[in-house]
């Protein structure tokens, strides 16, 4: 596993406007990908920087932010793809005839789904999240990307091994060579669950489950750490530890600079985890 405690602000790319774009510094080692997590930035925008278009947000807003976003990170904003998230484990590929579904408000989606995955160049798949983990993956080799979103429900589904597989069976990936960025999800300093989340965990994880749970302070409570549950099915669906980076950032303890569900409400904005190839 490789730490990822630094600061991870780059703002390359001019002349584009400098925003806080986090960035991997395993998958920017790879040619002709692109990716980039946004941020909550105080005063950007009507909601801070928010790219999510579900009410109450301002869809106006979020595709303005939208196009700022993706401008920084290096993909162009109409060619956005993403699905409707519904805490699942199905992987869909994208097709380049379908950038841009899910970009603007009112484009459509790519279907219902927690992760995307391409290998056709200019396709820049979106996710969205606050406190559910954003995992990024790349075939080198190929290349091929996946965006990916793991919540409990997509944890506990394996949606991290589901997108590995979707991606050997769609592009002859092997497990070994893919890279993964595990980007700021909630941490195990504050992610509460109860006995129905922790009894899930433990029925996929098996032995290996206290690895990612511990119990809380308060009684019949456990502390879910979903970026070290997503680093073990992604170990066991066959990647190899040091092509894996996992940000320390928790989003509700750092809920200054990221939206958190748990911190903020239910109404707060979506920070967005993008990944492209350049071709
Ligand atoms: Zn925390």
């Amino acid at each position: 596993m490789i730490a990822n405690d630094l600061d991870q602000v780059t703002t390359h790319a001019p002349p584009v406007e400098p925003l806080p774009v986090m960035r991997s510094r395993l998958l920017a080692t790879v040619p002709g990908v692109v990716h980039g997590i946004t941020r909550r930035v105080s005063g950007m925008g009507l909601a801070d920087g928010n790219l999510g278009y579900s009410a109450p947000r301002d869809t106006a807003d979020a595709w303005a932010m939208r196009r700022r976003w993706s401008a920084a990170i290096g993909v162009d904003s109409e060619r956005l793809a993403s699905a409707g998230q519904i805490h699942g484990a199905d992987a869909v590929q994208v097709r380049a005839d379908q950038a841009g579904r899910g970009a603007r408000p009112g484009s459509g989606r790519v279907g219902l789904a927690d992760a995307l995955h391409t290998d056709e160049p200019g396709v820049a798949l979106l996710s969205l999240h606050a406190d559910c983990l954003p995992l990024l993956l790349v075939d080198p080799a190929l290349p091929a990307v996946a965006a990916v979103h793991a919540g409990w429900r997509g944890t506990v589904a394996d949606v991290a091994g589901a997108a590995v597989r979707a991606m050997a069976a769609a592009y002859g990936s092997s497990p070994e060579a893919l890279f993964a960025f595990l980007g700021p999800a909630i941490g195990p300093c504050c992610y509460k669950v109860g006995a129905d989340v922790a009894g899930a965990w433990r029925a996929r994880a098996g032995d290996a489950a206290s690895g990612a749970l511990a119990p809380s302070v308060e009684r019949d409570h456990w502390m879910l750490d979903l970026a070290g549950a997503n680093s073990l099915l992604l170990a066991r669906a066959g990647l190899m530890a040091n092509n894996v980076e996992k940000s320390s950032v928790c989003t509700r303890c750092a809920g200054g600079a990221w939206f958190s569900h748990r911190g903020q409400g239910a109404t707060t904005g979506r920070f967005g985890a993008i990944i492209a190839l350049t071709g």
